[in-house]
């Protein structure tokens, strides 16, 4: 067999000399690290010098108007997390118990888990042969296949469960294929849900991702493009549907100046006044961060152009990444345990794609397509450090 291993010497040399000054400064680079460098210290001391540190205080509804700015969504309800954020955007989309929710198996455990939250089961669906993003031409043959449609819901011809939405995730920054899969969802009275938690700052065109569905989540996890500690935020351009995320996020409190009365089961999910305060300051910096992720795409662009054993991701021809996470595809064939020893032991922090979500013990007897693309590339697929001061 020909040995089409990445060959890691040449292969760390270029990573080093990508993100050089900072690696010889500090003998490493970090996979992704937040990058505090504007008002965060101030805004975060108005909170404690002023106690207004958790569910209420103005930062909370300053963030969610200057997150709205950015994204161009006509809300974006702020809450304490990306996966709670998933939660809510199932919840008012209409997913119920023994719905299934078609999504991707190459994801972050978080997108369904959330599903599973609402008694849901997800279905799992395939990625793009090069690509970790859904195989938008693959999931339409596989639906005109396998489902029909009965009282204008679309049916799982093999278990009869009514398929309610379909869950797209913007793997690493890079946007799906929106005009595809909008289709697909249309065609198939399916509600699109994004999970647009690495997506912040990525576009499809020139709409920002998170709009094409009915709503949407965002995650500023510590690893994130920009962090609050934990937060998330659901995005939608429908008033009644923010109303009700307002509503269910807050424990499903009626307004009221003493009374405590709640018309439903609801969810302590609103973003504590702290968090969204370095969420101000963040959201402040993200066009300096944004620029200073493309250059750093750019520059392991140009780094390991002449070398073979795997190349850099790219998003598709049409859309604009944000860079979140920087990752190299190997050959097919490679041994990527030892690329990923031999780039850990220079500390250029480097870890494998997540585990395939239908080899999980949870969710390894759920309904799914073919697998085969995202099996080959989970075999494939390294993160590479990406943070932005590098
Ligand atoms: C980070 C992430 C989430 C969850 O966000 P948390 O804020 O960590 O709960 C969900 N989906 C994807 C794809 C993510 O990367």
């Amino acid at each position: 067999m020909i040995d089409t291993s990445l060959d890691t010497t040449a292969w760390c040399k270029a990573l080093i000399a990508a993100v050089e000054p900072y690696y010889s400064e500090h003998g490493r680079a970090g996979l992704h690290e937040p990058w505090i460098n504007g008002n965060e210290w101030q805004y975060v001391k108005e909170c404690l010098d002023t106690a207004w540190v958790s569910t209420a205080g103005k930062y909370v509804d300053t963030f969610g108007e200057e997150l709205a700015k950015f994204t161009g969504a006509k809300h974006a309800v702020p809450v304490v997390n990306g996966t709670a954020a998933l939660h809510a955007a199932l919840l008012v989309s209409g997913v119920e118990e023994n719905h299934e929710v078609l999504s991707p198996t190459l994801t972050f455990v978080a997108t369904t888990n959330a599903i599973s939250y609402t008694g849901a089961i997800p279905h799992f669906v395939d990625s793009a042969e090069n690509h970790p993003n859904i195989d938008a031409k693959k999931l339409a043959n596989y639906l005109e296949n396998n489902t029909h449609q009965y009282q204008q819901q679309c049916i799982n011809s093999v278990t009869g469960r009514v398929i309610s939405a379909l869950m797209v995730v913007h793997i690493f920054g890079d946007a799906c294929d929106m005009a595809a899969l909008t289709t697909i969802c249309k065609q198939h009275n399916l509600k699109l849900i994004e999970d647009a938690a690495e997506g912040l700052g990525t576009y499809f065109g020139d709409r920002h991702v998170g709009n094409f569905g009915t709503v949407s989540a965002l995650s500023f996890n510590g690893n994130k493009i920009m962090t609050t500690g934990g937060g998330g935020a659901v995005l939608t351009n429908d008033d009644e549907i923010a109303t009700k995320l307002r509503h269910i996020t807050t424990t499903a409190k009626m307004a009221h100046p003493w009374e405590y009365f709640h018309d439903e089961v609801g969810y302590n999910y609103r973003m504590p006044n702290l968090n969204a305060a370095l969420g101000c300051a963040q959201l402040e910096q993200m066009p300096n961060v944004l620029t200073r992720k493309k250059a750093l795409h750019q520059r392991y662009l140009a780094e390991t152009a002449p070398l073979s054993g795997g190349q850099i991701l790219q998003a598709s021809a049409g859309t604009t990444s944000n860079h979140w996470l920087n990752t190299v595809l190997l050959d097919k064939g490679s041994d990527k345990n030892r690329a990923l020893e031999a780039l850990n032991a220079v500390n250029i922090q480097s870890r494998p794609v997540w585990q395939l979500m239908h080899t999980l013990p949870m969710f390894n007897h759920t309904p799914c397509m073919d697998l085969s693309c995202a099996e080959n590339l989970a075999e494939r697929l390294i993160n590479i450090p990406s943070s932005a001061f590098l």
